[in-house]
């Protein structure tokens, strides 16, 4: 039997799984990212930790075909270069050499956004669909534009950064030094900020009793509970944040055509409080209904980067995904 690897580089964890030829996931870890280490102590975490995982599963260097890594940043996938990883602090990095390097196999590194979406076309939510739109929505927001069951790259293959586009003039600053970017209105941070901002409006809200008045300790699970209790506050975060979401998702619709959009990430599991007003707004703000498509929650989690990462080996080796 023989084994592929996929490393997915988040700002907490990198996480990894390994899967056989059949895509059937063996071993799967995650550790912590070193925070601003130097590139070489950084690679030489993620040689160990990939290096452990094969011990951990009885697999032999000589199987393993190849490693797929998803990269939080503008990235070359024809070059592996990444442009830039922000909480890194890291510009113009070939991120595939140091690991090709120490295992002796081909590496493809590829955006995160873009390796979410590939996992969720052949595994999860997206199986079947050829045009799919994929929101990632975490500390930031990431995306990924699968047209004619194709990646859209562009011309210098960095496209699809929808969490850049601006969504509202004059809005929240976002950490890309602009205002009203789709990621400073719609992510884990966004959630919270409103979170703070209503409640300190609002101070009758179970979240000051949760964070003992400390609003820089809200969580999304927190906001959840409090929905679910019907907190006025925890309502109305939800209900913002839709409408954010929606608008766009309705820029992302017109311009792409997907036919399924799934959103991934730890908003996400948020489930229907948030897609329900979404997928309503959305509805109501298409041109025509031919436009309209289903806007479900990812099927696999935390997964789709590191399965989504395997993809991309199978895609570069030609090893069929059935
Ligand atoms: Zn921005």
């Amino acid at each position: 039997m023989k084994y592929i690897a996929g490393i997915d580089l988040g700002g907490t964890n990198i996480k990894t799984v390994i899967v056989n030829t059949d895509f059937k996931v063996v071993v799967s870890k995650s550790v912590p990212t070193p925070f601003q280490r130097p590139k070489e102590e950084t690679f030489s975490v993620i040689n160990h930790h990939v290096e452990n995982l094969l011990q951990e599963g009885s697999i032999e260097r000589k199987d393993l075909l190849g490693i797929g890594f998803g990269i939080p940043g503008l990235t070359d996938s024809r070059t592996n270069v990444a442009y830039n990883i922000p909480f890194l602090g890291w510009t113009n990095t070939n991120m595939a050499e140091p690991i090709r390097q120490y295992f002796g196999v081909p590496v493809f590194a590829e955006n995160d956004g873009n390796v979410n979406a590939l996992g969720e076309m052949h595994f999860g939510a997206g199986r079947g669909f050829e045009d799919i739109l994929l929101i990632t929505l975490g500390t930031g927001l990431g995306c990924g534009i699968i047209t004619g069951g194709k990646l859209l790259h562009g011309a210098s293959r960095v496209a699809a950064e929808a969490g850049h586009m601006v969504i509202e003039a004059g809005g929240d600053q976002c950490v890309c030094g602009k205002r009203g970017c789709f990621e400073s209105c719609c992510s884990g941070t966004a959630l919270t900020r409103y979170a703070r901002r209503f409640a300190i409006e609002f101070s009758e809200t179970s979240l000051m009793k949760e964070t003992n008045g400390n609003l820089f300790a809200i969580t999304g699970e927190m906001i959840q509970r409090g929905y679910d209790d019907g907190d006025l506050v925890c309502r109305k975060v939800i209900e913002v944040f839709s409408e954010k979401l929606s608008v766009g998702l309705v820029n992302l619709i017109d311009l792409f055509n997907p036919g399924i959009v799934i959103i991934s990430g730890g908003v996400a599991r948020l489930g229907d409080r948030v897609l329900t007003p979404t997928r309503r707004l959305v509805e109501a703000s298409l041109m025509h209904p031919v436009q309209k498509c289903d806007i479900v929650q990812g099927q696999l989690d935390s997964n789709a980067g590191v399965m989504g990462a395997c993809s991309l080996v199978a895609e570069g080796l030609n090893i069929p995904i059935k």
